[in-house]
C-alpha cells in the first residue's frame, strides 16, 4: 500500500507512453486522455488543492472531486455532438481510471500491488488463425474482477487485444480489421445468431493453403453498458459493409467453462474469460481447428480464470466486508 502523499505527487504527473501501454494496450497515448490529465493539473493550480484518489475504483475525493465534477459537467454539456460527448466521457474514465490506480494496482492483473496473481498465471500462445478483440467498457478499465484482462495476460496483446469503447486511437485499430472477417459473440436476440457450428462448420478444411483469420470482438462491459457498444459495432459494420449486418454467433449454453467453476454471485455468468474459453471449445470440435491445440489454449484461460476467482475470494476475506459492499456497488454501475 502506497502512502497518500506518495500518490498526491504521482498524480501531479502526466501519463508517460510506457506506463499507458503497460496496462495492456500498444497504442499510442490516446489525445483526450493526455488532455484530461493536463486539465485537472491547471484545475490543481486553480484550486490551490491536491487531487486525491481513493475507494476501490479509484475515485476523486474530496473538494477536488466536487469542482471537478462541476467543470467536467459544464465541458460535457458544451460539446455538439453526441461522438464528442461519448468520446469525452471515455478519456475522462480513463484518465481518472489510471491516475487512481498509480503504484496502487499491478499493470497486468489489475489487482492491488499485495493481491498481484501474475507469477500464477500460465502464457500460451493462440492459434495464429484466431484473433480477439476486447471490446471494454471504460468503466471495466483497470476494474479488479474484470476477466477480459486475463485474455491478454494469457495470449498476449497482440492475439488477445484491448480495443476501448469511445477511444478513437483503439477503435481505428478495430474498425481497420473490420476489412477481414468479424465474428461478434454477443448474446443479442435482436441480431442474425449463428452457432459455432453453423458459422464454421461448413468451410472446407484448409489443406495447403494458409488457413483464414478468424476476429472475435467479444464485448466486455456490464449488460446496461453492453447494448450501447453493440450499437456502436453494428453502426460501424454498417457504414464498413452496407446493408450487411455485423455477424453474431452464440455459445452452446452447456459447453461455458463457468460451469466447472463454483458460483460466485458477483460474476456475470457470461463473463468475458469464460465466453471466449466456450468459444475455444466449440471450435476444437471442428475438423479445420481439431489439430491446432484449442483445447490447450482453452485450459490456460480457465486456469487464469480461476487464479483471478481465488486472488479475489482471498482478498475478500482478508479485507472484509466493506470492500466486498464496495465490489458490490460497482459491478451493477
Ligand atoms: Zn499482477
Amino acid at each position: 500500500m502506497v502512502s497518500s502523499i506518495d500518490s498526491l505527487d504521482k498524480a501531479l504527473l502526466p501519463i508517460p507512453v510506457v506506463e499507458w501501454q503497460g496496462w495492456g494496450t500498444t497504442s499510442p497515448l490516446p489525445t483526450m486522455v493526455a488532455q484530461i490529465v493536463e486539465d485537472l493539473k491547471v484545475l490543481e493550480e486553480d484550486l490551490d488543492a491536491h487531487m486525491s484518489f481513493g475507494g476501490n475504483g479509484g475515485k476523486l475525493q474530496g473538494n477536488f472531486r466536487v469542482q471537478e465534477d462541476k467543470k467536467h459537467r459544464a465541458t460535457y454539456q458544451a460539446l455538439g455532438d453526441s461522438e464528442k460527448k461519448l468520446q469525452f466521457y471515455s478519456a475522462r474514465q480513463i484518465a481518472c481510471r489510471i491516475l487512481g490506480s498509480r503504484g496502487y494496482l499491478c499493470q497486468k492483473c489489475w489487482l492491488p500491488m499485495e493481491d498481484c496473481m501474475c507469477s500464477k498465471v500460465t502464457s500460451c500462445s493462440l492459434y495464429p488463425g484466431i484473433r480477439f478483440w476486447l471490446y471494454m467498457h471504460p468503466k471495466d478499465f483497470l476494474r479488479q474482477n474484470n476477466t477480459g484482462k486475463i485474455l491478454w495476460q494469457v495470449f498476449g496483446v497482440n492475439a488477445a487485444t484491448l480495443c476501448l469503447f469511445g477511444i478513437p486511437e483503439h477503435e481505428e485499430i478495430m474498425w481497420n480489421s473490420f476489412k477481414m472477417a468479424e465474428w461478434c459473440l454477443y448474446p443479442n436476440k435482436s441480431a442474425a445468431l449463428k452457432s459455432v457450428e453453423n458459422a464454421f462448420g461448413q468451410e472446407p478444411v484448409a489443406s495447403d493453403e494458409v488457413a483464414p483469420s478468424e476476429h472475435f470482438i467479444l464485448i466486455d462491459g456490464t449488460w446496461s453498458n453492453s447494448a450501447a457498444m453493440f450499437r456502436r459495432l453494428q453502426d460501424k459494420a454498417k457504414s464498413v459493409w452496407g446493408d450487411e449486418d455485423l455477424a453474431c454467433i452464440s455459445l452452446n449454453p452447456g459447453a461455458s467453462a463457468m460451469h466447472k467453476l463454483r458460483p460466485q454471485p458477483s460474476w456475470d455468468r457470461t463473463c468475458t474469460a469464460a465466453a471466449a474459453a466456450g468459444l475455444l471449445s466449440e471450435l476444437q470440435l471442428l475438423p479445420q481447428f481439431s489439430t491446432v491445440g484449442l483445447d490447450e489454449q482453452e485450459e490456460a484461460v480457465e486456469h487464469a480464470l480461476t487464479v483471478l476467482l481465488d486472488a479475489l475470494t482471498n482478498r475478500r476475506l482478508r479485507v472484509g466486508r466493506s470492500i466486498t459492499r464496495k465490489m458490490r456497488h460497482t459491478n451493477i454501475q
